[in-house]
């Protein structure tokens, strides 16, 4: 049974991910810069993967500067990425490291926040594109070099949306929706067939871009800091949760 307590008071020793490769996309800000950077501080060599070349130097610059293994940058939009770009990926990380012990998939679009009556179609094939078509091309594109490693985590950054849609959240409501959907799809599959074991954690509200973009009135000083959830990162991207398949933290 999953023991959230336990969870929400894991501490993470500080080699806990020592020699490992973790692939992070939206590493650039947020909870995907914080994930990385809390990775890289236990001992994981971290690909930092997201459209904003500048940004990313930037979370690279802090890396280093932290003297932790040196990172890498894998800059790729999630919007206009196409198969062969995913391939180029895989073909990159094999040829660097020959495995992938951890992909935390992160990247999200918000997209407008608006009737489904008045959401433009262009809008919506973004927002689904980037959600849920590459999480799917990441996923499928990856599994080989996940299989390679001794015990890879895959771990899914959802939202409290995907377990009940809300008015005006329109395609980013479905878009997490169809992506936990398919993270269940894939749990399934693995189960009891692979060393490689896929979960998912509902962040909740943290203060983040996304989250004031989202809700431009509220004071990000009432949210809880990326920093306060990294434990459950952690948690299910090392070694004390390989037991767990399939499963959701909801914080
Ligand atoms: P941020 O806006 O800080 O991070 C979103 C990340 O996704 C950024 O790194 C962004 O890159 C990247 N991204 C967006 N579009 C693309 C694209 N086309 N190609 C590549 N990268 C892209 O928000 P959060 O940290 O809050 O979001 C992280 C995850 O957490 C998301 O999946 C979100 O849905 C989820 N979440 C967040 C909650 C919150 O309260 N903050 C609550 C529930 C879920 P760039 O820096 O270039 O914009």
């Amino acid at each position: 049974m999953l023991d959230s307590q336990a969870i929400a008071n894991y501490q993470a020793p500080s080699d806990l991910l020592d020699g490992k490769i973790i692939l992070v996309t939206g590493a650039s800000s947020g909870l995907g810069k914080c994930a990385s950077l809390s990775f890289a501080r236990h001992g994981a060599t971290v690909i930092l993967l997201g459209r904003n070349l500048s940004k990313l130097e930037a979370v690279y610059d802090e890396i280093e500067a932290y003297e932790c293994p040196q990172p890498a940058i894998f800059p790729l939009n999630l919007e206009s990425a196409t198969e062969q770009d995913y391939q180029a990926l895989k073909e990159t990380l094999e040829n660097e490291f020959g495995r992938l012990d951890g992909l935390l998939i992160n990247a999200a679009e918000l997209g407008p926040r608006t009737p489904i009556g008045q959401y433009k179609m262009d809008a919506w094939q973004k927002v689904m594109q980037v959600n849920v078509g590459s999480t799917f091309l990441l996923t499928k594109t990856l599994m080989p070099l996940l299989n390679e490693a001794k015990q890879a985590s895959i771990v899914f950054t959802s939202s409290g949306l995907a377990q009940k849609g809300r008015a005006y959240w329109g395609a980013y409501s479905v878009s997490k929706a169809a992506a936990e959907n398919m993270i269940e799809v894939l749990a399934d599959e693995l189960d009891g067939s692979s060393k490689t074991r896929v979960n998912i954690i509902n962040p909740g509200p943290t203060r983040t871009a996304m989250r004031a973009a989202a809700f431009p009135a509220e004071d990000p000083e009432t949210l809880k800091e990326p920093e306060s959830i990294m434990n459950c990162y952690l948690y299910l991207m090392g070694e004390h949760s390989e037991h767990l398949n399939g499963i959701r933290i909801d914080i």
